[in-house]
């Protein structure tokens, strides 16, 4: 698959692992469809409250001018959406997350493509 956007813009590269980034989605986009996803969950205010600030937090630590988000269309891919989902995947297991919500974020946020990182704790899981 060719991207135009890679040959017409500069190459941008994470805040965290610096690598470049080659699916721009922001943090804020994959933090709107995080919060949709836990509202399936019966403590979704829960884990919103002890989980939301903190991936803000983040984002605004690591916040720099960046690559337009395919999304949003803002400026602000500062961080490359394997680090966020890390950080978010190492979040819900500092504020207890059960087993189910682990292996159904593993399901629908996995951008461990090149499997370095936490496909292997997905496979663990037995989610891939
Ligand atoms: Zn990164
Ligand atoms: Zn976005």
């Amino acid at each position: 698959m060719q991207y135009n956007y890679l040959a017409s813009e500069p190459l941008h590269e994470c805040s965290i692992c610096h690598e470049t980034i080659i699916h721009p989605i922001c943090p804020i986009c994959i933090t709107t469809q995080i919060q949709a996803w836990l509202t399936s969950y019966s403590n979704y205010h829960e884990l919103k409250d002890s989980l939301f600030p903190e991936l803000r937090n983040f984002f605004e630590k690591h916040f720099k001018e960046s690559t337009e988000c395919i999304k949003c269309k803002k400026a602000r891919v500062c961080i490359c959406p394997y680090c966020f989902t890390e950080f978010i995947l190492d979040e819900l297991k500092r504020i207890n997350a059960n087993k189910i919500i682990l292996k159904e974020f593993l399901i629908f946020f996995n951008f461990d493509l090149e499997h370095k990182g936490y496909y292997k704790e997905a496979e663990k899981l037995g989610v891939v």
